[in-house]
């Protein structure tokens, strides 16, 4: 099989966004267990360290950077810094991300949760993308995955700032695919359901049982490594044919109506 369908990230570079947790902890894991050479950014204090050591330890190659995505100047010096490390960059799976509830009506909140949404959730995408394009360019299978939510698809209340951002996720996932679909670069968007991570953690198991049995199809929470799952196979030089989409993993929440 020619290495343009292969189905295997083996020796291709990934940089994950809030890998000390969750999604993105799931994430390095399932592409250093496919033997990609994984590159772990989150925030000063997050557990990366302890992750990337504890991958190593079993023979993967992964190493951690703290980087916190709000920051331009620092997206800027670490991207470059991975991709020496590792000898170059396929694959950008853009995870880091907070919640951000706040009711429309509170005065004192509002803009400070509006602007810490927007910066985080969607400015920072676009920034990680900038940095990470000409090392992308060199890359004989471009991969770029951004993590939004079901709040792109439908909305909960008093959840605006977080829902406008993940929906301007999916419009610059979108609009990506077209401009650098003739680069061969491929633009992806996930959209997770109800997740057992650290963002739901405060939700309690009886309230996530009710809530999974009332809207999901499969009456359940998925797992970080169910949507980690999807983000590899689009990560794959065998899906080279899929840009510009935007795929909810979600257990049939988008889908039930009753
Ligand atoms: P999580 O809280 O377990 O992990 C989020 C990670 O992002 C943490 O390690 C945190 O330190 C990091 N982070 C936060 N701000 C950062 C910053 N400024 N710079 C760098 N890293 C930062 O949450 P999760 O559920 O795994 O979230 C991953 C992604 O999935 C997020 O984009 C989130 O919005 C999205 N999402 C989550 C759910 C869910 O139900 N858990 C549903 C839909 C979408």
């Amino acid at each position: 099989m020619s290495e343009s369908l292969s189905r295997s990230v083996a020796g291709k570079v990934v940089l994950v966004t809030g890998a000390g947790s969750g999604m993105g902890r799931a994430t390095a894991e399932v592409f250093a267990a496919e033997g990609a050479l994984v590159a772990l950014t989150d925030l000063a204090g997050s557990a990366i360290e302890d992750i990337a050591a504890d991958l190593r330890a079993k023979g993967h190659q992964a190493r951690a950077w703290v980087l916190d995505v709000s920051d331009h100047v620092a997206i800027r010096a670490v991207v470059p810094e991975v991709a020496a490390a590792f000898g170059g960059l396929d694959v950008l799976v853009n995870n880091a991300g907070i919640s951000s509830f706040c009711p429309i009506d509170d005065e004192e909140h509002y803009d400070l949760i509006w602007d810490r949404a927007v910066t985080v959730l969607l400015t920072a995408h676009q920034r990680l993308i900038r940095a990470a394009l000409p090392f992308l360019r060199q890359s004989s299978s471009p991969r770029i995955v951004n993590i939004a939510s079901t709040e792109a698809l439908g909305a909960t209340s008093r959840d605006s700032p977080y829902c406008a951002a993940k929906a301007g996720v999916t419009g610059l996932t979108r609009a990506l695919a077209v401009e650098l679909g003739k680069e061969g670069i491929t633009v992806n968007a996930i959209c997770p359901g109800p997740i057992v991570t650290g963002m739901t953690e405060k939700v309690s198991e009886a309230d996530k049982e009710v809530f999974a049995h009332r809207r999901t199809a499969l009456r359940r929470y998925g797992q970080p490594e169910e949507v980690a799952h999807m983000t590899l196979s689009l990560c794959l030089p065998a899906a080279s044919y899929i840009t510009g989409v935007t795929i909810p993993v979600d257990g049939g929440l988008m889908a039930r109506n009753a």
